[in-house]
């Protein structure tokens, strides 16, 4: 179910004993990161049953906090991207299910890591009242930053090669790939694109709250 709509063949795809493998060339904490993103470990307002479910943190109107969403998230594909530039397209490779190595594992990591912090920064009520539907684009940037500075402590912690993250040029990254194919999930808005425009027009003004 978590990983629907993408099939998984255990028989010729996933080989379990690579997986495992690997697994094993990480810390101990690294591992339980990796295996939790497996099992659907992330604590997610959905998983969780909260009594305040969230959307996607990352911005996708209209979808849910839960992991479900996340395997094939727009929004955390095109920051993964963004922040490590050969990321896969692919949700079972960047799940280190496929192609199982390392690195891949790290990236996991990074992305467990960046998730939380987010999680936390929204739980903490520092961005104000989540509405269930959507975030503000103020939220939505808050929530992006908070997640690639957390993603990038992580990857300097595990010595991966990453890309330091600013905001308006992940924004033009965005507006750069939009049409390209290898953004998955296109049902999704990548961004609000009359913020940006706002912003590229006027860049002496502060991004706009909403
Ligand atoms: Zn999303």
């Amino acid at each position: 179910m978590l990983f629907e709509p993408y099939d998984i063949d255990f028989g010729t795809q996933v080989k379990l004993d690579a997986c495992l493998a690997t697994l094993k060339t990480l810390r101990c904490a690294d591992s339980i990161r990796v295996w939790k993103t497996w099992i659907n470990g992330w604590a997610t307002s959905y998983r969780l049953r909260s009594t305040n479910l969230y959307p996607c943190l990352l911005g996708c109107d209209g979808a849910p906090d839960d992991l479900t969403h996340y395997v094939r998230c727009s929004h955390l594909y095109a920051l993964c991207k963004y922040l490590i530039s050969h990321t896969s397209a692919d949700p079972l490779t960047r799940l280190g299910l496929v192609n199982p190595c390392t690195e891949s594992f790290k990236v996991i990591c990074c992305v467990f890591g960046g998730y939380h912090a987010a999680h936390r920064l929204a739980v903490g009520g520092r961005i104000g009242p989540i509405s269930s539907e959507s975030l503000t684009g103020c939220q939505m940037r808050r929530l992006w930053s908070v997640f690639a500075d957390a993603f990038n402590a992580e990857a300097r912690e595990l010595s991966l090669q990453h890309r330091k993250f600013s905001l308006p040029q992940f924004i033009e990254f965005i507006i750069n790939n939009e049409n390209q194919t290898d953004l998955p999930d296109r049902q999704m808005s990548i961004v609000r694109r009359s913020e940006i425009e706002l912003f590229f027009s006027r860049p002496d003004l502060p991004l706009p709250c909403g």
